[in-house]
């Protein structure tokens, strides 16, 4: 794992040891008030051997995005980087080759300083973990649409990947579990009339010819993936609209015939299908059709991401052979 320090204003000298439990104080602010952040990212390898990232930068600048909004102080984005690559190039043995495989890394930040005053802290630790995965989530995903808990309101966290953002969904989607759902889609928390996003996958609509995605908020995450799938879908000559849908239109699509697919997208799942929702005791299905837009965007994106074929964006960067 990597290892950070902040403290006396600065980030101390990194360095990498071994995965093992660390001590922490238990009046360390990280605990009482949620000051943390964190990434997720995949490195793969090819059939050479060689061992990519997708789109680190994006994951480097994402961080400190979040990290401004929790005011956690700004990690250098080149130590970022760098950290990863000499993490990865010696943990590379468990960089499993084949489509599916990958090494999922975690960096996060942490207020670390001991202290119970409700205040930003001026101690933090910046780690990075990493684990073998094969896929993420498996077979159908069905999900409830929000109409009471909220994830995100405007003004808030939504668009940070804080901590807190994650335990508050929890016990919502405990709820839709019970009630034979996977996941929550979340609805804009003033209304709740439009659709944002999922737990930790930002939504994709298929509506006759056009795929749909909301833009983004402060209540919604800016997903790498989200955007490289717009990126794909419109160099493969797909019809983008990138607007709020609201859920009324949603179920008026469904209804009448014309909402095709809907997926999530997500560097866990890369690309989610998902075969029904339900609204108010409703249920729709959403059942996957030929020509699946899911499922062609996740092989095209799967296939840069792999070192399969041409990246004509410069999507990869080459941690190490
Ligand atoms: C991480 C995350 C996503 C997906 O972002 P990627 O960069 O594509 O992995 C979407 N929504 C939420 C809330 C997230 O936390």
């Amino acid at each position: 794992m990597f290892v950070c320090d902040y403290r006396d204003g600065q980030w101390q000298t990194p360095e990498i040891v071994p995965y093992a439990p660390m001590e922490l104080s238990p009046a360390a602010s990280v605990l009482h008030y949620g000051q943390a952040v964190f990434e997720g990212m995949k490195a793969f390898k090819d059939d050479e051997g060689s061992v990519w990232l997708f789109r680190p930068d994006q994951n480097a600048k994402r961080i400190n995005k979040s990290a401004e909004r929790l005011a956690i102080p700004q990690f250098p984005e080149a130590l970022f980087l760098d950290g990863m690559k000499q993490l990865i190039t010696i943990d590379k043995a468990w960089v499993k080759a084949g489509k599916g495989n990958s090494l999922y890394l975690r960096p996060f930040v942490f207020a670390s300083q001991a202290g119970v005053q409700a205040s930003a802290a001026t101690e933090y630790r910046f780690m990075t973990i990493c684990a073998p995965v094969s896929s993420y989530y498996g077979g159908e995903v069905r999900v409830k649409i929000a109409d009471h808990y909220s994830r995100a309101p405007q003004g808030g966290t939504g668009y940070a990947k804080a901590a807190g953002n994650y335990g508050g969904q929890f016990y919502p989607t405990q709820l839709a579990k019970s009630e034979g759902y996977q996941q929550v889609i979340w609805t804009d928390a003033a209304t709740h009339e439009y659709i944002e996003e999922a737990g930790t996958m930002n939504l994709f609509f298929r509506i006759g010819d056009t795929l749909i995605t909301a833009p983004t908020s402060d209540s919604i995450l800016d997903g790498v993936t989200r955007k490289s799938i717009l990126d794909l879908a419109k160099h493969l000559g797909l019809k983008t609209e990138v607007r709020m849908l609201r859920v009324a239109e949603l179920i008026e699509a469904s209804k009448t015939g014309t909402l095709l697919e809907i997926f999530g997208s997500g560097t866990a799942v890369v690309v989610q299908t998902i075969n029904g929702f339900g609204y108010k005791g409703e249920k729709f299905e959403t059942p996957l059709p030929e020509n699946s837009f899911a499922l062609m965007l996740k092989e095209k994106l799967m296939d840069i991401q792999y070192n399969y074929a041409e990246d004509p964006f410069h999507w990869r960067y080459k941690v190490c052979d």
